[in-house]
């Protein structure tokens, strides 16, 4: 089995302890992992904050910062091959989607490799003589960065990318459900030159490793991706030290089809906007809103393309839908299509767990018209699409916000005027018309509602990894009077 260390302090090392961790295209331990422990977590947070105050980190200027990321952003393109590989190994996410993300990750670390330098502070008009009074941006201090399984170097990009042009320090946690992609990444890190202690990299289990983290009295910012339930716990550690913090949490979100839309089109976009990546995806498109008079004609489509789908090994590059990621998540689909089926939704496709290896689970298509189920509102990170019709553009826009989720919304319409009105009216952080999961390190992401605060991606993004510092100084020579002395 292969070992696996983690990075504190510019060295690779082990763990207190270790855990193993599984293929999920086989559910057999393939690797160990470096289970850290509060020891550790304290280690990586001296690490970080000592290299955040001294040693070479703090005097670079940001142009410097900047060429680090670039060369970053240089070795990450390099490597994305290697790192789609073991990323695929351990987290099931099929070959040929790891390798194209993480090519693009590269893109990321250049973005904010090019920003880093471009951060400017202010120079206040200020209503006072002989006063100078400007605004210094300042790195906000040590960020606790928590990523979830899927997609970790990608969500790990959209931290560290904005986190060091702004000059924190960081102590990253890959989490324990696949954690290889992150803990090799961090020879990258050290390849391209970082200082000891800037960029730290560990991982374990949330209630220890998380917990200690996120409530370390020297962390002054976390930023968090994985689900609602955690965040909570989050917020609630970082009421110890009173740490910022930015959440990117789930979604359900409403993928909304008129009949006036280019159906094959938006059966494609459907199609990979539930099923890519098995439908683990926080933006998975998991609910097709469809105008009644096409839905027969549009689930014909659907049904077509889903059982059509190659399901395989996810290190073959001729996979379309590989394994889950767990078993444990597996169990909960199954669950949670069982009663929908029980409570009167249609099986249009899928629906059963294939016997065999791994933790694999068929491509579904629930018809939920007329039947009160709980797949309609709970984020189930599958490949499961819930379906439900209406008939007017008002019953479509209620469909849409009617969870407390607001991550993403598709719409599919060839009708201009209503196609702005519905962007006005969707409770979602991002909406896409006529397309669907397009992202760029140009463009805000993040959520509204119960998916969570804060944006990642574009120029405010490293400007929520500083702090202003205001600076008053006097210009006049002139002695400041006793204030004492009456005139
Ligand atoms: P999760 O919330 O269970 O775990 C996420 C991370 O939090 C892991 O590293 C875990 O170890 C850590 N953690 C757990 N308990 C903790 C605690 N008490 N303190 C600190 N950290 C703790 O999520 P998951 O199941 O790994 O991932 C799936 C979720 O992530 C879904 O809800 C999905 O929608 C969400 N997600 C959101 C986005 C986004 O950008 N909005 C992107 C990807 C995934």
């Amino acid at each position: 089995m292969r070992r696996f260390q983690q990075y504190i302090d510019g060295q690779f090392e082990d763990a207190g302890a270790s855990f193993p961790s599984i293929d999920p295209a086989t559910g057999e331990p393939w690797a160990m992992m470096p289970e850290a422990r509060s020891g550790d977590v304290e280690r990586a947070v001296e690490a970080a904050h000592r290299a955040l105050h001294s040693g070479p980190w703090p005097t670079l200027t940001p142009t410097a910062r900047g060429k680090l990321l670039m060369r970053l952003a240089e070795l990450t393109a390099t490597n994305a091959q290697a790192l789609a590989e073991v990323e695929t190994r351990d987290t099931g996410k099929i070959i040929r989607e790891t390798s194209a993300q993480i090519a693009y990750v590269a893109d990321y670390y250049a973005y904010y490799g090019g920003l880093a330098d471009k951060i400017e502070g202010a120079h206040l008009p200020i209503d006072k003589q002989d006063m100078e009074v400007w605004i210094r941006r300042e790195p906000v201090g040590v960020v606790a960065a928590i990523v979830p399984w899927n997609s970790q170097l990608f969500l790990t990009a959209v931290k560290l990318g904005p986190a060091l042009a702004a000059g924190c320090t960081v102590v990253l946690k890959a989490s324990e459900d696949g954690p290889a992609p992150l803990l090799e990444f961090a020879r990258l890190v050290d390849e391209a030159g970082f200082p000891p202690g800037v960029v730290n990299i560990i991982t374990g289990f949330g209630d220890e490793c998380g917990a200690a983290l996120t409530r370390h009295p020297k962390v002054a910012h976390v930023a968090f991706t994985g689900g609602p339930v955690t965040a909570r716990h989050i917020i609630r550690n970082s009421a110890d030290n009173l740490a910022s913090t930015s959440l990117e949490l789930g979604g359900k979100s409403p993928f909304v089809v008129f009949a006036d839309a280019d159906l094959q089109s938006a059966a494609n976009a459907q199609v990979a906007g539930i099923f890519a990546a098995a439908g683990q995806s926080c933006v998975a498109g998991s609910r097709l809103i469809i105008e009644a008079s096409v839905k027969d004609r549009f689930l014909a489509i659907l049904k077509a393309k889903a059982e059509s789908v190659r399901i395989g090994p996810p290190l073959d590059a001729s996979t379309e839908v590989g394994p889950l990621c767990t078993d444990r998540q597996r169990r909960l689909i199954e669950s949670v299509v069982e009663e929908a089926l029980a409570a009167g939704a249609g099986l249009v496709t899928g629906g059963r767990t294939p016997d065999g290896p791994g933790f694999y689970y068929p491509p579904t298509i629930l018809d939920c018209d007329g039947a009160e189920v709980s797949a309609t509102s709970t984020e189930l990170f599958g490949p499961v699409l819930c379906v439900i019709s209406f008939d007017t553009e008002e019953q479509a826009i209620e469909l849409a916000n009617s969870t407390p989720f607001g991550l993403a919304a598709g719409i599919f319409t060839q009708n201009l005027t209503r196609a702005h009105r519905m962007i006005r009216r969707i409770t979602a952080g991002v909406v896409w018309v006529n397309t669907y999961r397009a992202v760029s390190p140009i463009a805000p992401f993040g959520g509204y509602g119960m998916s969570g605060h804060g944006r990642e991606g574009g120029l405010a993004a490293a400007l929520d990894y500083t702090r202003t510092k205001t600076v008053w100084l006097r210009t006049s020579d002139d002695p400041i009077p006793d204030p004492f002395v009456m005139r």
